[in-house]
């Protein structure tokens, strides 16, 4: 573990994923631990999609000029029509784009280092962490994300109740787990804050702080997966297929019937 080096270059490698936890990757667990399995093994490769790639554009865009270019010259067929003129997406991005940098306040949120990777032991695995902003002088780091609608209500099974896109995507727990690497790694407690931008037309926009009583709750819900998760992933127990997702849909093979009541509970 100590002899390898996790780089910008190496950090979405099967080799990283393998050796480390990272939020994306418990999430994907939680999703459906046979599809996360197959992606571990390089068995299956979940498929490009074009909203993953807006947002790479969108946070390039606040990363630096440099990388934004090169984001552009490597993903021009896909940003660009053959006729001309970018594909209606990716204009969208460019308005959410300006929407922030004429904001002054969000674009102070989002001062400071930026992808800086951590990495800390934390309930019984090793994580790894990629930060959009961190400001070290002021002790916070902020995570640029897109959505629909800011005041959207969806109905969440982890938190028996209406939520926001925030817990609905589990970008608390994301601010939670960041939040704790980044304690063990620097010493220090750094305050998380979501720069959140929509994609309507025009964009609205916020900058989001989180009441600290909330990460308690993320803390114990990532403390209970992790025993199952670590005999998952270390190939102790058998993955659980989902059914629902694209890997599951593609593998699937019917050898009984389902009730129809058991439909929305699976
Ligand atoms: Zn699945």
């Amino acid at each position: 573990m100590q002899r390898w080096t996790l780089t910008k270059e190496n950090y979405h490698s099967i080799e990283a994923n393998q050796k480390f936890f990272s939020v994306s990757q418990f999430k994907s667990f939680i999703e459906c631990e046979a599809k996360t399995m197959a992606e571990l093994n390089g068995a299956y490769k979940e498929p490009h999609s074009n909203a993953l790639l807006v947002g790479s554009y969108v946070h390039a865009a606040f990363e630096s000029n440099e990388a934004f270019e090169q984001f552009i010259e490597e993903n021009n067929r896909a940003i660009f029509k053959s006729r001309g003129g970018k594909y209606s997406d990716f204009e969208t991005a460019d308005r959410m784009i300006e929407a922030l940098k004429r904001d002054p306040f969000a674009m102070f949120a989002m001062e400071g280092e930026k992808e800086e990777i951590y990495t800390a032991y934390l309930f019984g695995a090793y994580w790894k962490i990629k930060v959009d902003s961190i400001h070290h002088s002021r002790r916070t780091f902020s995570d640029l994300k897109t959505t629909q609608d800011l005041y959207k209500r969806y109905w969440s099974v982890k938190y028996d109740n209406w939520v926001s896109f925030v817990e609905a995507w589990d970008y608390v727990l994301q601010m939670a787990l960041y939040r704790r690497v980044l304690q063990e790694a620097t010493g220090s407690t750094y305050t998380p804050y979501i720069v959140a931008v929509t994609k309507e037309n025009p964009p609205n926009k916020a900058v989001l702080h989180f009441d600290e009583t909330r990460f308690n709750f993320e803390y114990e819900y990532i403390e209970m997966k992790m025993e199952r998760l670590i005999e998952v992933k270390a190939g102790k127990v058998d993955p659980v297929r989902c059914e629902k997702c694209d890997y599951c849909r593609m593998t699937k093979q019917l050898n009984d019937t389902i009730e129809v009541g058991e439909l929305i509970w699976q």
